[in-house]
Formats: C-alpha cells, structure tokens, sequence
C-alpha cells in the first residue's frame, strides 16, 4: 500500500515521511481518529515506506523487493496481531490462524469494520478479541531477528480488543523494545486501551476524510456517476468506510427508501388491508435485511426531524438525492411530538427481530403503531 493510494490526508502523510526523512521514527506510534479515516491503511504504507529500499520525500517506490512483499502482505519482517475468534476447530486462536483470510481481506481494501472484518470469517455471534494466547506469539516474532529490513514492524489492530494478560507483555515489549522494532497500534477506541500503553505511545491522530477526497476515491473504485459520488460523501460525512458500504448497497438503499415511503403512504391512509400485504412482504425479506430497513427508517427519520426544526436546515442533515426529495414532502409529518414514539417503536422491532420473533407479527404491529403516530 502506498500513500498515493489513499486518498487526501495529506496532512498526516507530510507529517509520517518527514519523521521518517529527520530520523525521529517513534518505536510505537497510535494512529487513530474518527470512524472511517483510513487509519489502518496510513499504518500499512507508513510501514511499506519505512521499509522501502529506494523511497522518495513522498512515498515508497512500489517496485523495490520490499515493497513488492509488502504489496502482497507477506514481508517476513512485517508482522499483524488482530481480533480473531474462538470456535470448534481453533480453541486457542492467535492472528496467524487467520493470516491467510487476513491478507486476501485487506488487500481487497484497507478500509472496514470490525464486524466486515468477522462477518468474512463467519463468526455468527462469536466476539472477536486478541487472545491471550498471542502474548507468546508476539514475543517470539519479536525476538527473532529482522530478516530482510533494518525494522521489523509489528501492526496491532484494535489494540482495545486485547486480553489483559496480553496487553501486560505487550507493554513490557513497549518499555523496553528489541532493537529496531516498530510498534504500530492502529485504534476505533483509544480510550479502550490500557492507559499505560496509550502513554507510551506517540499518538497520530488522523482527521476525518474531506468530501472531496471521498468524491474522488469512489469515482475513481466504483462506476458512480459524479452526482451519486457526491450524494454518497455528504452522507458519509467523512467516513470512508460508510461511504464504500453505501456505494455497494445503493441498490438495498433505494429498496429500502421505497419500503419506507409505501409504509408511511398506507399508516397515513390507515389502509389496513396494504399494511398486512406488506408485513407479508417484509416477513419474506429476511432478518438482515429486516434489521437493515429498520436502521435505514431509524436514520430517515431522524434527519426529518432536524428539517422540520427549521433554523437547523441544511446543517445536519445528510440525505441523498431520491431520500432528499421524498423527505422535501415527508418531513412536516415528524415532529418533537411524534419523534420518540416513533423511533421507540422501530427500536422495539429491531430487538425483536433480532431475538427471531415471528417477523409478520412484528411488522404488522409495527405498521399499526405508526397508522396512530403518523397524524
Ligand atoms: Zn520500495
């Protein structure tokens, strides 16, 4: 991963290659900032590049043999720790269990979640965390001379994800590092780490995307037109991660606009026969995507209600262009009166969805509540 594949930051990357160039690389460093910020991908080419045998003032030359490895995740001297989970066939699981799904995963895209980062190794309701059992990995990879680079870097995902007893050794490793190591925590939630970690650690904090940047990347990776690019980043907001996830459930998004506005159209009708027919229709859509339409309406809602409070017009609220239009209309339906009901209600029957109740049930009641809220 090179810096010029990551899009804007510009601040951050200056400021990662000149403590490279003035010699001041810190042998632990955090990088974290707001949901969405590339953190992870800013620690890859920041680990590429101090590793890199003919870098430039700017970036890595992506063809020395260094980067060539890098490229592929599979440098010996580039080392990754990170939540993993615990089922029938692995008891006592470290990283390297997964090192294989790991690569092909984050070369696809350094930019995802936790729950993107499970959901590929199919977890079902497993927690992911860095077990125990990776303290002595770490050690061990970490006594091991470099074999190729004059560093040998370690990236920690999710150091907040760590057991107790791993975070002890990891912290004695920090106070008194192997020589030339390189200590890459990349952290969602550094308040989460151990607070003698974090104080050992110079923090790079990362702001979030502009939507400029975040235009241009999802011109550049996915065939949107300019116009949807742009609808795309002002709803992400800064968070590249939100940003691609829209851009691949364009299509759930526009199904789910559509769900919303037939439901709102047969409450306001109190059109009983229509509300049964499309309970029957969300029965059949399935609990992910029953949950994804509840967080989808959670969402449009809310942001109706900030443009019915007038003087907070156009400031806070981020909807895209076919969700804008029907919410031009939509919005002197939802009031401070009306807004707790309603979202409690779509609360409600998200919890109950995901305890696997019966779904027409649910969303016939949930239809039936809203006929009464709605007016
Ligand atoms: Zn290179």
């Amino acid at each position: 991963m090179n810096f010029s594949q990551i899009p804007g930051q510009k601040e951050t990357i200056a400021r990662l290659t000149r403590s490279v160039k003035e010699e001041r690389v810190s042998h632990a460093q955090l990088f974290s900032g707001p949901d969405g910020c590339g953190s992870l991908a800013l620690a890859l080419a920041y680990a590429q590049y101090v590793s890199c045998e003919n870098r430039t003032e700017m970036d890595s030359c992506g063809i020395c043999k260094s980067c060539v490895k890098y490229e592929k995740m599979i440098h010996p001297d580039l080392h990754f720790v990170f939540p993993v989970i615990k089922d029938k066939k692995n008891s006592e699981p470290v990283s390297d269990t997964y090192i294989e799904q790991w690569r092909e995963f984050v070369k696809r895209s350094p930019y995802f979640t936790i729950n993107n980062w499970l959901d590929s190794i199919e977890v079902g309701n497993a927690q992911g965390l860095i077990f125990a059992t990776e303290a002595s990995e770490i050690i061990k990879k970490l006594s091991l001379k470099s074999f190729e680079s004059d560093f040998k870097i370690m990236i920690i995902w999710l150091p907040e994800k760590m057991h107790q007893a791993t975070a002890n050794k990891l912290l004695k490793m920090i106070e008194e590092p192997p020589e030339k190591t390189l200590f890459l925590l990349v952290s969602d939630e550094p308040d989460k780490v151990i607070s003698t970690i974090l104080s050992r650690c110079q923090l790079i904090k990362i702001p979030a995307f502009s939507n400029k940047d975040i235009r241009d990347y999802l011109a550049g990776r996915f065939n949107t037109t300019e116009n949807k690019a742009n609808d795309i980043a002002k709803v992400a907001n800064g968070n590249i991660i939100r940003a691609i996830e829209l851009c691949e459930n364009e299509d759930s998004t526009l199904r789910n606009l559509d769900r919303f506005k037939t439901l709102m159209r047969y409450a306001w009708k109190r059109d009983i026969i229509s509300i049964i027919g499309w309970s029957e229709e969300m029965a059949a859509t399935g609990r992910e995507n029953q949950k994804n339409f509840i967080s989808f309406s959670l969402r449009i809602l809310r942001e109706n209600l900030m443009l019915s409070l007038d003087q907070l017009k156009n400031s806070l609220v981020f909807l895209s262009g076919e969700e804008a239009s029907f919410s031009d209309n939509f919005h002197p339906y939802i009031n401070q009166n009306n807004i707790y009901p309603l979202t409690d209600e779509f609360n409600l029957a998200y919890s109950h969805v995901e305890a696997n109740g019966n779904a027409k049930i649910i969303f016939l009641d949930l239809a039936l509540r809203i006929t009464r809220l709605i007016r």
